[in-house]
């Protein structure tokens, strides 16, 4: 039974009067941005408080200019994360960079005036080629307030691409990007701030269990990922979702937890057993360790794809 107040909620934002402030809730995907806090001499934050669906957006002020890290999902989160970059920067240049095309990092991207330069890697690209607006749509499908949220949103275009790496000087500080190939999306990218010493490590280490999204997502890639990342030595890592961290906790983490999938998942495949069953036989290992089983048998279906 659908509650007449749900109806009433979904013609609203049919009907595209958005929803009144007093019907949002703490776990609404909606960036916070009275959140915004410094976390180093160069690095600002919006925590994402854990909300799912909502990324930890960075800002990274420069003397010249201002590099904006991930938007919110849909334009009106993207608005609101332009607002305090405008506060931020001032009369400096903006420039906007994805961790991953995913709809709450990327699809508030619109909402940037045409001034702002969106830099994009060439594997961002061709995600967007290949998984446009999918995820958006099931997105979409998951709460009225969601519907509304992505109403219309899509893809901005590149002003600047890059293949591997790209260096973008902000006026006494660099950010440093990197594509990381083939991680938890096709185009994951990482920004190093190395006077800092702050990485934003997009999904590839975080607190939560890495999610393998794409069908391309790749065990192997992910931990030769996690030893670029940790050669980098941060301080701070800003995920893509969940709190900051200190040091490579995240890393050493994300890595053990890959690599005991991986030593366990090619035993099973070494046994002869198939996906399903190594899946099963994983997952029964982990137990209340891996409390996502569907991040889980993601990860153990990646795996045994790369098995010997
Ligand atoms: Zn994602």
């Amino acid at each position: 039974m659908h509650s007449p107040m749900k109806f009433v909620v979904a013609t609203l934002a049919l009907a595209g009067t958005g929803l009144p402030l007093a019907a949002q809730t703490a776990s609404d995907p909606l960036v916070r941005t009275e959140g915004l806090r410094q976390i180093s001499p160069r690095v600002h934050i919006i925590p994402d408080n854990s909300v799912p669906a909502v990324p930890n957006v960075g800002y990274i002020v420069g003397e010249s200019a201002v590099l904006v890290v991930d938007t919110g999902m849909g334009p009106r989160n993207g608005a609101a994360v332009y607002e305090v970059a405008k506060k931020l920067a001032g009369a400096k240049a903006l420039y906007l960079v994805t961790t991953h095309i995913h709809p709450e990092h990327d699809l508030g991207a619109q909402a940037f005036p045409d001034t702002t330069k969106l830099i994009r890697s060439t594997d961002q690209l061709k995600d967007i080629a290949e998984s446009g607006l999918r995820l958006a749509k099931i997105f979409a499908s998951r709460s009225a307030l969601n519907a509304e949220l992505l109403k219309d949103a899509d893809f901005r275009k590149a002003d600047i691409t890059f293949e591997r790496e790209y260096e973008l000087d902000l006026g006494g500080v660099s950010a440093k990007l990197a594509a990381m190939g083939p991680n938890h999306t096709v185009g994951d990218t990482i920004i190093w701030i190395e006077s800092d010493r702050v990485l934003f490590s997009g999904d590839i280490a975080m607190r939560p269990q890495p999610v393998f999204a794409s069908p391309h997502s790749s065990r192997r890639q992910w931990l030769a990922s996690l030893d670029e990342l940790e050669a980098l030595k941060p301080t701070i890592i800003v995920p893509s979702h969940g709190p900051t961290g200190d040091g490579t906790t995240f890393i050493s983490g994300y890595r053990a937890y890959l690599i005991e999938i991986r030593d366990r998942t090619d035993a099973e495949k070494k046994a002869g057993r198939t996906a399903d069953q190594a899946v099963e036989a994983v997952t029964a290992a982990f137990g209340d360790r891996a409390p996502d089983k569907g991040r889980l048998a993601g990860a153990i279906r990646s795996a045994y794809a790369e098995a010997p």
